[in-house]
């Protein structure tokens, strides 16, 4: 399982607590991440991530370009929906992507422990 993972600024103190309490399961899959997201996640666990670039500087088309290439199989995107983003193109062509593939994409923590609960079973 490729999952990737990604969480705007506002967001990131969120993700790096899922990834905390769902770390054991995590280290199973193989992760990729924009730059700041993974870096704090890499800080504040033991997980091995393929850090892509920040999402605002192409990051987000990064992990659009793996969607497309198949080969991801999980986006966790925890989305700031109360901030707009200088790289809000980027977000919705990845959102979009997820979609034009089928690519399960989890926007809210609450999805992703779901998804991941369930990945477990
Ligand atoms: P970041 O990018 O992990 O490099 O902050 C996330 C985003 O804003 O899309």
């Amino acid at each position: 399982m490729r999952v990737a993972l990604i969480a705007h600024d506002k967001k990131k103190d969120e993700m790096v607590n899922f990834a905390k309490a769902n770390e054991e399961r995590l280290s199973k899959l193989e992760l990729y991440a924009t730059g700041t997201t993974g870096l704090r996640i890499m800080e504040n666990t033991n997980l091995e991530i393929h850090r892509l670039k920040s999402g605002p500087l192409g990051g987000d088309q990064q992990i659009g370009a793996l969607v497309s290439e198949q080969k991801l199989d999980l986006v966790i995107f925890l989305r700031d929906p109360l901030t707009s983003q200088p790289h809000e193109p980027d977000v919705n062509a990845l959102l979009r992507l997820c979609d034009v593939y089928a690519i399960p994409l989890a926007t809210n923590v609450s999805t992703a422990q779901l998804v991941l609960d369930a990945l477990h079973k």
